[in-house]
């Protein structure tokens, strides 16, 4: 236990006392040898008596961002007066899941003009938001006649659930428990945010993609080199680490090395940028291995005990003598059979051999050496081999499994606490990437596991007849390409229905046959649970707002399965706050050494947090490898991996997908270069764009707040030096556009984003008008520009790899 933990571990003794009206649970333990304990989180009160009559009750954001955080809301004559949160932590130092700017915002959202308020129905072409009113009676009748019909004709596997993000609680998947009591669905995998990490941390560690250690653990490190990683803005809130990442800059004696195209807001204090290239990390990578060869600084012990690949030596017993290890890669004795020098790197990161030489040195020097990777470097062509570059940094020098260390993953981060509805079992094995969806209702009976990641079943039958669609805006605006997607769900011979369930009418939604009206988590009872070293549950109560027709997702599902005759299957008796209790009650049952407090308990003091840390990723298996294997093919950590090959013998790969070397995808953690189409600037399209989390939304969700706009305003990023060559002033309009379509953004001109790269933050909402034949988007929908073509090996979404060319608009 490093001592940070033990601060915490005594704070914890201190937290049991009373504190702000609220007492501790007596059965909650403090000793420092029982490192879980509960305690009562802060109910606050307002500063001032309230008046008579007025009450505090809780909440939680649902957005999708991992925060979970906690909503305070103060009301009198039922009337919030007031919306907040907890504070980032108690007097002692417990983080409390804090809620961010945007959350605080969930009352204007409730009471937002663009609020669904009944259900509607389809008058208009899909996708040209015309709806008339209709009843509940209706809605549910026509979703349900719909369905049936859809089951009757093309079977169970024509029917799906989009991805949906903006519902994170306990019970979120009421349709997908609706479905299993009918038969089933077309399942899908993966997601928008890591799918390319998470099967590279699969073959890596075979590992989750947040895997890492805690980031507690970084403040015993000396130094910390983080990929991609913007805590403060992408991980902000209490519950997330972006707390902890301020603390962090400010720490002596720890060396923060950032790398990532753009200086970002965490590039604070004693925190270094390195400024790269967009998808160069792994040639970066093989450069500091190549130098940390050459001096003799690879740790081979650890190389030979703990890993396979790195050399000849580890080499699985099928590919000796064949030159296919990670080291033979570097220094170019196989593979392409170019060493990878710093000077080779040079070119292609965009940083000096001599700074890569010295960052290779102080790796090499390091004490203890903490690598982690944020989830926008591998939302790219060549995702999978960046992320896994990332992994095998702490490796080469085995700084992994140790106090202090971490393995290039995600930090280790909220793990969720609490049972959620069971889903029930899905009698249809197929799924297919989430990535995949339009193509599923574009062609899917021409997807199989070879072209395009069907798992569960060689090939789909048909497509995607009957979509539901809820708390989800990835049909379009989240989905690579928005004018493919566009006519894909407009062709109503293909998906031939869509139900949609929201609570605005996001770009999305606008393709729905039918649209349920959805309360927000706020205005429900509800439970969420997230965190890390600490770990907290929520537990909500409903928020008093003007209400018209909406109802929660549950009811909703609950009438379908009753009109479709299988109400008892999908409700056991039970109403949505008798299963928010019953899966609490299941939490404290399977988990008793958290020391939960009772339901009631819980939701009178709105938060609970429950320690849980700390957490060092792959100690068990660095003490003892033969004991706590990895749930790798070898049980080691994969330089190499067999796995790949075995598992994609036989996909069709297309141009650039691997090394040009090589006709199967690469086995090591090489760089491979972008897809030439759509990666690598030409006289076309001379700029690559990347995209990125800003504070203004949480992917889309707040794309339509007005005040959030103002104040974060939707730009496009440039480097002054690009700006110049183009005749552009700081605040322009210009116009981006590339193969895909066009976007009309006010320019920001800055010297925090490397040359030849632009980048527009990713989740504005799509807002296409028609000029002089043309479509330009005036949103700033970074997927108005982004490629539709699914990563090779995850089938990924790549929404960071596009090039463009942008130019001045005139006055007018
Ligand atoms: S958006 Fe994320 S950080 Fe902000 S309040 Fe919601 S859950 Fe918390």
């Amino acid at each position: 236990m490093d001592s940070r933990c033990l601060q915490h571990a005594r704070n914890r003794e201190a937290s049991t006392k009373p504190y702000n009206g609220s007492q501790s649970f007596p059965n909650a333990r403090h000793s420092m040898s029982e490192p879980t304990t509960c305690i009562p989180a802060v109910n606050a009160s307002p500063a001032s008596a309230p008046p008579s009559g007025a009450r505090t009750i809780w909440n939680h954001c649902a957005a999708n961002c991992g925060g979970r955080c906690a909503l305070r809301f103060d009301i009198e004559a039922d009337r919030v007066t007031r919306v907040g949160s907890c504070a980032a932590e108690t007097p002692d130092g417990t983080p409390l899941p804090q809620a961010c700017v945007r959350g605080r915002r969930m009352l204007a959202w409730a009471e937002s003009p663009l609020r669904l308020k009944w259900p509607l129905k389809r008058t208009g072409p899909r996708g040209s938001g015309l709806y008339e009113r209709i009843t509940w009676d209706e809605a549910i009748d026509i979703a349900s006649s719909k369905l049936r019909d859809a089951i009757d004709r093309f079977g169970n596997d024509a029917v799906f659930i989009a991805y949906g993000t903006n519902a994170n609680c306990t019970t979120a998947r009421p349709f997908n428990r609706l479905m299993n009591c009918l038969g089933g669905y077309l399942s899908r995998y993966n997601d928008y945010s890591c799918a390319q990490a998470t099967w590279a941390a699969k073959y890596c560690f075979g590992m989750k993609p947040d895997d890492g250690s805690s980031f507690e653990q970084a403040f015993s490190a000396d130094l910390v080199i983080a990929f991609g990683a913007n805590p403060t803005v992408a991980n902000d809130g209490g519950a997330n680490i972006g707390a902890q990442w301020r603390r962090l800059a400010k720490q002596e004696g720890t060396r923060i090395i950032v790398i990532d195209p753009r200086k970002t807001e965490s590039i604070m204090n004693n925190v270094e940028w390195l400024p790269i290239t967009p998808g160069t990390d792994a040639a970066l990578v093989a450069a500091i291995a190549w130098e940390l060869i050459q001096k003799n600084a690879v740790d081979l012990d650890f190389l030979h005990a703990y890993c396979v690949g790195f050399d000849e030596a580890t080499m699985p017993e099928a590919f000796r003598g064949k030159h296919m290890s990670y080291h033979d890669y570097v220094t170019g004795e196989g593979y392409d059979r170019i060493a990878k020098t710093p000077e080779w790197a040079e070119g292609i990161c965009g940083i000096a051999a001599s700074d890569i030489r010295s960052l290779a040195h102080s790796i090499a020097d390091a004490r203890r050496l903490h690598v982690l990777s944020g989830w926008g470097p591998q939302r790219r062509s060549n995702g999978e081999w960046s992320a896994w570059a990332a992994m095998a940094l702490p490796c080469l020098v085995g700084h992994v499994g140790l106090e202090g260390t971490s393995n290039g993953l995600y930090p280790w981060h909220h793990r969720v606490l609490s049972s959620s509805l069971p889903a029930g079992r899905n009698p249809v094995a197929a799924s297919i990437p989430v990535f995949e969806t339009i193509h599923a209702i574009e062609h899917g009976e021409e997807m199989t596991s070879e072209n395009s990641g069907v798992r569960g079943a060689r090939r789909l039958e048909h497509g995607i007849k009957y979509l539901i669609n809820y708390a989800g805006n990835s049909l379009t605006n989240q989905h690579s390409d928005v004018r493919h997607s566009h006519e894909v769900l407009a062709d109503e011979s293909k998906c031939e229905f869509i139900l949609g369930i929201d609570t605005v009418m996001c770009d999305s939604l606008k393709y729905a046959d039918v649209i349920f009206p959805d309360l927000l988590r706020i205005e429900q009872q509800s439970q969420t649970s997230g965190g890390a070293d600490w770990g907290h549950i929520v537990t909500g109560q409903p928020v008093p707002t003007h209400r018209d027709e909406q109802k929660s997702a549950y009811e909703m599902a609950r009438l379908m399965a009753a009109s479709l005759g299988v109400e008892q299957e999908f409700t056991l008796g039970r109403t949505e706050g008798d299963w928010i209790r019953a899966l609490y009650d299941e939490t404290r049952e399977q988990q008793p050494e958290l020391g939960l407090p009772e339901f009631e308990e819980a939701q009178r003091v709105g938060i609970v947090s429950v320690w849980r840390g700390p957490h060092v990723a792959l100690k068990a298996f660095r003490e003892s490898p033969d004991e706590h294997p990895l749930a790798t093919a070898s049980g080691k950590i994969e330089l190499f991996s067999e796995a790949i090959l075995r598992d994609t013998a036989g996909w069709e790969l297309r141009e650039g997908d691997t090394l040009a070397c090589l006709s199967t995808l690469a086995p090591i953690p090489a760089y491979i270069p972008e897809w030439a189409d759509a990666g690598i600037p030409n006289a076309e399209m001379p700029l690559r764009l990347t995209g990125f989390h800003d504070r203004a939304r949480i992917h889309s969700s707040w794309g339509f707040d007005e005040k959030l706009k103002s104040m974060f305003p939707q730009v496009v990023w440039m480097n002054a030096n690009d700006a110049a060559k183009c005749g552009i002033a700081d605040g322009n309009r210009v116009l981006v556009r590339n193969h895909q379509g066009e976007v009309c953004l006010p320019a920001k001109l800055t010297s925090d984003i490397v040359e030849g790269t632009v980048a527009i933050s990713q989740g504005a909402w799509y807002d296409a008008q028609h000029i002089g034949g043309r479509e330009v988007d005036f949103g700033g929908c970074i997927n108005t520009l982004t490629v539709y073509r699914p990563s090779p090996l995850a089938k990924g979404n790549p929404q960071h790899t596009n090039i463009c060319r942008i130019t001045k608009l005139k006055a007018k």
